[in-house]
């Protein structure tokens, strides 16, 4: 399994991007413009996808009468990719986890909630309901 370095924004955009279906190298730096709302060279496109074209992650066709490639991920880009998504989901949860309480009933919860002070001591629960129920008489 290619062993590649996701350390940039650009990269890992770039795969997002091509995870989501194929790509010509112009669309990809247009998108990638977009997304991270500053000037995307070739430059910094371009030596990427060759890294990843040499670690087999990624192909190209010709499509029409100029040189117009289009980029597109192999069976081995589309594991690689999976596995970049999952690993950053991991960091993500450990980004919010901190942020996510418990409520006696077991849902978690993220933002919102129902806080009520109980006993002086201000309680979180997912709703009015659950803090009715849990609430000691
Ligand atoms: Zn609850």
């Amino acid at each position: 399994m290619a062993d590649i370095k996701i350390n940039n924004m650009v990269k890992f955009y770039t795969l997002c991007l091509l995870a989501n279906g194929p790509k010509h190298g112009y669309e990809l730096i247009q998108e990638l413009k977009e997304k991270l709302e500053r000037r995307i060279s070739a430059s910094n496109v371009y030596p990427f996808l060759n890294v990843l074209r040499k670690n087999k992650l990624i192909k190209f066709d010709k499509v029409g009468k100029r040189d117009k490639k289009t980029y597109h991920l192999t069976h081995e880009g589309k594991n690689f990719t999976k596995r970049m998504f999952s690993k950053f989901g991991d960091l993500i949860t450990l980004a919010v986890k901190p942020r996510i309480t418990t409520c006696p009933c077991g849902c978690k919860i993220y933002s919102g909630g129902h806080a009520e002070k109980i006993r002086g001591k201000t309680m979180k629960f997912c709703c009015s309901h659950c803090a009715k129920i849990f609430k000691p008489k």
